[in-house]
């Protein structure tokens, strides 16, 4: 197996994995999507609500918020978990807000949590909006969970994977038209002299290149056993962390499966 990394920015990695099968990469994108925890808001007390907005259409809301995550100092709760180990294992914020103006909006960045790390991803998500002298007063309590119980609690807001295109342009009959290049949506060939295929991984294999090139000169597969793997993360941990995490998730499951098959 071989990985290259084509892309990394804060939220967003994509690389290629070489050497795999679709059920390989296919059970990655699965754990991510089910099984890696993150925090979110599941349960909230509400003192006062004079907005225009219910209860429970605020709850929901606020569950949605991506929450900074750690997941070295907060367990997941089972329903095995002590009461002691279950206040532990959960993290409060609060919300005090009133309208002082005509109009407002109450963001994510209001909610004050007790714990300095597990706060709002982003603090501009609205909440609700208000007008003069509208009141929310709450307590937020969120807790890690999986995606498998609710999507509130998935680590990505995707994660996909494509095979890797393989392109081919043959030289003996191209005439350098640079047709491809400006026909291509991605950006995949450049002319360096001669016409060249540069970035196959961003190809979405759309044909348009076969279609326009007035020779007839490319060629397009895809290779079995590479895939392009793509992950954008909710903000809630970095994209190489989720990853890590569902290995580590995956190995557990395989040595639990070893372990029964061998009893
Ligand atoms: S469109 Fe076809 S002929 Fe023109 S440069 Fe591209 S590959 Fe060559
Ligand atoms: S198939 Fe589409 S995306 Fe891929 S190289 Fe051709 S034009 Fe570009």
């Amino acid at each position: 197996m071989e990985i290259k990394i084509i892309e990394e920015k804060d939220n967003l990695l994509r690389f290629i994995i070489s050497g795999v099968t679709p059920a390989f990469v296919n059970s990655l994108r699965r754990t991510i999507l089910s099984e890696v925890p993150t925090m979110a808001i599941d349960e909230v007390i509400i003192v006062e609500n004079t907005t225009s907005f219910y209860d429970e259409y605020i709850a929901h809301r606020l569950g949605l918020i991506p929450l900074k995550t750690d997941l070295k100092r907060y367990k997941y709760i089972t329903q095995e978990t002590s009461e002691e180990e279950r206040v532990m294992n959960t993290a409060r914020l609060t919300l005090d807000f009133t309208c002082q103006r005509g109009e407002d909006i109450i963001y994510s960045g209001d909610l004050k949590p007790i714990d300095p790390e597990i706060k709002p991803v982003n603090p501009k998500i609205p909440i609700v909006k208000v007008i003069k002298n509208q009141k929310l007063v709450l307590e937020a309590i969120a807790r890690l969970g999986k995606g498998k119980e609710h999507a509130k609690w998935q680590p990505v807001s995707t994660v996909s994977y494509g095979y890797l295109p393989i392109i081919e342009i043959n030289e003996e009959t191209c005439n350098g038209c640079g047709e491809c290049i400006k026909n291509c949506p991605f950006h995949v060939f450049k002319q360096n002299g001669e016409v060249k295929v540069e970035t196959p991984s961003d190809c979405n294999m759309c044909k348009l290149c076969i279609e326009t090139c007035p020779e007839k000169s490319i060629q397009i597969t895809y290779d079995k056993k590479s895939f392009v793997f793509n992950i954008e993360s909710t903000g809630a941990l970095p994209p190489k962390e989720i990853i890590e995490e569902a290995i580590k998730i995956l190995k557990n499951k395989l040595a639990t499966f070893k372990e029964q098959l061998e009893k």
